[in-house]
């Protein structure tokens, strides 16, 4: 009986034995009336950039640094809130007054090409405000065996000075998984650990979708993507809110565009080639 059945359906043709037909398509017959151009998009044309050679800028980046001083940067009024209650009296305050908040010079300090955290000086945020964005930036965290956990060349890149993605020595260095490099801090563990040892230079390379409000509510929660090294690290995760040390997060409406803000968490992280694209 197997034999029978067998014999069959070699003498059957293909699409009976799967059980449709595949229609064919007569494309010369089709050369006057064109079908396949109702599909085509012919606008909007994409505008051209030059990519950078590995790293370096595109043709259409703002640079924030490149290794000569901290002209785009200044010392925020207002650091990086650890509470809801903090952070919800920051957005307030700065909502105010964005663009023209004039603060005084950061006390980083500019050595050797890199821009170096100076521990107790606080923060710092650029002086333009941004929103969605694809970002580039290179950190080094400084070899100091003495140092663990979180205490290890720990500082952060704040996106709109709220969304954290964590910079920490994660090389061989144990802390809580969604507090170590590149975890978007207390939210999200990256999918791998791709740190490279203290004392070499490291990249982040970000995508943010900032979120969206109307009247206080949230219309669409904020999205991150993040490339540590050249590998995925945060594939498009959604925030709940900004990222915090103590208790719960959640949405506070705050503007369009904001600071990006890098930390000062008592290391001296140095930073080089950052660039951002609005988009
Ligand atoms: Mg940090």
């Amino acid at each position: 009986m197997k034999i029978i059945i067998f014999i069959a359906v070699l003498i059957l043709p293909i699409d009976t034995i799967i059980g449709q037909e595949v229609p064919q398509i007569d494309f010369k017959g089709l050369q006057e009336s064109k079908p396949w151009a109702a599909t085509e998009k012919w606008e909007p044309v994409p505008s051209k950039v030059t990519p950078g050679v590995y790293a370096a800028p595109p043709s259409d980046a703002i640079i924030l640094f490149d290794g000569s001083d901290l002209s785009q940067w200044r010392k925020p009024r207002y650091d990086y809130g650890a509470r809801m209650d903090q952070v919800e009296a920051i957005i307030k305050l700065k909502s105010k007054d964005l663009v023209n908040d004039q603060r005084t010079d950061p006390k980083w300090i500019v050595k050797d090409g890199a821009m170096v955290v100076n521990p107790g000086s606080g923060a710092i945020e650029t002086k333009l405000p941004f929103g969605d964005a694809q970002i580039h930036l290179e950190f080094l965290c400084p070899f100091d065996p003495g140092k663990k956990d979180q205490a290890y060349s720990n500082s952060g890149v704040f996106l709109m000075g709220l969304y954290e993605i964590q910079i920490l020595n994660s090389y061989e260095n144990d802390t809580y998984s969604n507090g170590q490099a590149g975890s978007l801090y207390k939210q999200h563990i990256p999918l791998v650990n791709a740190s490279r040892p203290p004392g070499e230079w490291q990249s982040y390379d970000i995508i943010f979708n900032a979120p969206r409000f109307a009247n206080g509510k949230v219309l669409k929660p904020a999205t991150v993507t993040v490339i540590h090294n050249g590998v995925l690290i945060q594939n498009n995760v959604i925030l709940e809110g900004p990222c915090i040390f103590i208790e719960k997060s959640y949405y506070v409406e705050h503007p369009d565009k904001m600071p990006l803000l890098l930390q000062d968490h008592g290391d001296k992280v140095r930073f080089r080639n950052i660039w951002i694209r609005e988009i």
